[in-house]
């Protein structure tokens, strides 16, 4: 993805762990070491913590700089036919600061005279964002799924206009202006089971509708106004080259999409830039899942090839309720992709039964078994099946690029994927490892990787 920042190294950057938000550099797995790098690690708060807090501070006021308010009012105003508004002044403000921005976002409230409200949605800037072009992708991918959403009855905010980041944006960076939908981020473990029920059964609502729009391709939207599917809008399935950008996608068959996207995991734990700690357990684990694809790509066997949108961060947060838990919305779309229906209408990760799903148990949760009732009470056994059966596909996609960091929670993880396709029950991690050494004792990254630690 990038080179490392430390001076004149031209090894590529570890993905996330390289990318140090304190002195805003990307580094290589070698320079990461604490004879070169000396940001405290967030494990240690009490050093972390104040130093992030002033990180933060320095990058937003760096953004905030560059946004032209005026020039925003002026084109909001100009979209509602020269009615009036305004932009409260902007300033960083450590005290408000969750109310404007999510991990990747700022936002900012534009108010008009008659009493409506929008907001402009921005790209933060640091280390762990994407490369401009990348950013540049996902914004319009993401400008394109809620233009698509529009034409259904999901609910989901109005974009008005959006702008990327170029010389010729007079706004100063890229934003989307859309409508501020009312209500409030649901959060699903302080909801009491009445409150629960009501969200699922309108959340069952949206998986019917959400049905009625086939694509013939698994990828993202990337053309506002018209339904094309493009490239996956996705961080983990993009590889930079000398610079450019290689997306992935689109594809014709889960089969390919899966084979693709673990050959590039596998590619980029050979470069260093994945997996960097733990490079061959990482390696023969991916390797493994790649045997899988045939058994997860015949979980989908259809003859129609049928895909559908999928929204990429479906923990409960992006959906917003009033306070009698009507759904009021459904937002951050952003690296949303079609997926085929097992996927797609699988139950969504907030529904998950955490502890129990991280030990390794397969059975559905509570939240999940009511969610597939609801939706056979609607007369969608088809729909409802896709969750029934969902565990494999839930514990493929977990699997797949997880962060070994958190080692416990994956064995957990990967022993349910293996009880749930039935291959080595019950053998620990450290007799698998090395069965899967002598299994893939003729794989040539397996080798390379190997041979590279001898000589360590
Ligand atoms: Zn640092
Ligand atoms: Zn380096």
């Amino acid at each position: 993805m990038r080179t490392c920042d430390f001076a004149s190294c031209q090894k590529p950057a570890v993905r996330t762990l390289g990318d140090c938000v304190l002195c805003n550099r990307h580094l290589c797995s070698h320079h990461l070491q604490h004879a070169f790098h000396t940001c405290p690690k967030w494990e240690d708060a009490d050093a972390y913590d104040p130093a992030a807090r002033e990180a933060e501070a320095r990058e937003l006021t760096e953004l905030i700089d560059k946004i032209n308010t005026p020039a925003l009012a002026s084109r909001a105003s100009h979209l509602r036919g020269g009615m009036p508004c305004s932009i409260p002044p902007l300033f960083y403000d450590r005290a408000t600061r969750s109310s404007v921005m999510g991990g990747m976002n700022y936002h900012i409230e534009v108010c008009f005279d008659d009493g409506v409200k929008w907001f402009a949605r921005m790209r933060r800037f640091n280390a762990t964002s994407p490369p401009a072009a990348l950013r540049d992708y996902t914004m319009q991918c993401e400008v394109a799924t809620l233009k698509f959403l529009e034409e259904t009855n999901i609910p989901t905010p109005k974009v008005f206009d959006f702008a990327l980041d170029h010389a010729g944006n007079t706004v100063g960076v890229g934003y989307i202006l859309m409508e501020k939908l009312p209500g409030k981020s649901l959060r699903w473990s302080i909801a009491n089971q009445d409150q629960r029920r009501k969200v699922m059964n309108q959340l069952a609502n949206t998986f019917i509708e959400l049905r009625k729009y086939p694509f013939n391709l698994l990828g993202s939207l990337d053309r506002p106004g018209d339904f094309h599917i493009g490239a996956f809008a996705r961080e983990s399935l993009t590889d930079f080259t000398q610079a450019e950008m290689r997306t992935m996608g689109p594809f014709s068959s889960l089969e390919d999409y899966h084979k693709s996207s673990l050959r590039l995991i596998l590619d980029l734990i050979i470069r260093g830039e994945l997996y960097s700690q733990q490079p061959v357990d990482a390696y023969l684990i991916h390797r493994f899942l790649v045997d899988l694809v045939p058994s997860m790509s015949s979980l989908s066997a259809q003859d129609d090839q049928q895909y559908y949108l999928k929204h990429a961060d479906d923990k409960g947060d992006h959906i917003l309720v009033d306070e009698d838990f009507n759904i009021t919305g459904i937002i951050d779309w952003e690296w949303a992709h079609t997926a085929p229906p097992t996927h797609a209408f699988n139950s969504p990760i907030g529904l998950l039964p955490v502890a129990d799903f991280y030990n390794g148990a397969n059975s559905l949760g509570d939240d999940e078994t009511t969610f597939a009732r609801l939706l056979e009470g609607k007369g969608c056994q088809e729909l409802a099946d896709f969750v029934w059966n969902g565990r494999l596909q839930h514990r493929f996609t977990f699997c797949c690029d997880y962060d070994l960091a958190d080692w416990n929670g994956f064995l957990g993880l990967f022993q349910g994927l293996r009880d749930a396709v039935k291959v080595d029950h019950g053998v620990g991690w450290d007799d698998r490892r090395i069965t899967a050494l002598h299994r893939y004792k003729e794989d040539d990254g397996l080798l390379l990787l190997l041979s590279r630690r001898r000589n360590d």
